[in-house]
């Protein structure tokens, strides 16, 4: 296993050593719940490859992974019909604001006026 894949937090999530709330999974992706939630159901879609953000995918990588962005958004939302939108957010390289150097997309639900603001 390469050096930043075995210290990568989200790696050490999609094998397991690390505690999460599954979401959804398959073979290419993993989602789970934000362990700090923007709004409740606030999820994590990471792909299983260790790819640090956008500036990292071929063209083959974003039609693998991002293909379930839609698929898990809808997931959520018919898991609760409170949620009216979701923000759909990257934030790509460190002075974007990424924290964890795994490629993820935050889905956070919106349910009305009283949801907190990001
Ligand atoms: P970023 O700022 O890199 O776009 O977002 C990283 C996200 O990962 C943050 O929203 C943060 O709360 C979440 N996060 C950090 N550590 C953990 C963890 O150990 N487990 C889970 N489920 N989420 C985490």
């Amino acid at each position: 296993m390469a050096e930043l894949e075995k210290d990568c937090l989200f790696c050490k999530i999609i094998r397991g050593e690390v505690p999460s709330y599954t979401v959804f999974e398959n073979n290419d992706v993993k989602a789970f719940l934000d362990i700090s939630q923007v709004t409740k159901g606030h999820t994590l879609i990471i792909p299983k490859k260790h790819l640090v953000n956008f500036f990292d995918y071929s063209q083959e990588d974003a039609a693998r992974f991002l293909q379930y962005i839609p698929l898990v958004a809808q997931a959520i939302k018919k898991s609760d019909p409170t949620i009216k939108g979701m923000n759909v957010e990257v934030n790509n390289g460190e002075i974007a604001g990424q924290v964890v150097m795994h490629s993820h997309i935050h889905l956070i639900p919106r349910r009305g006026e009283n949801d907190p603001i990001s």
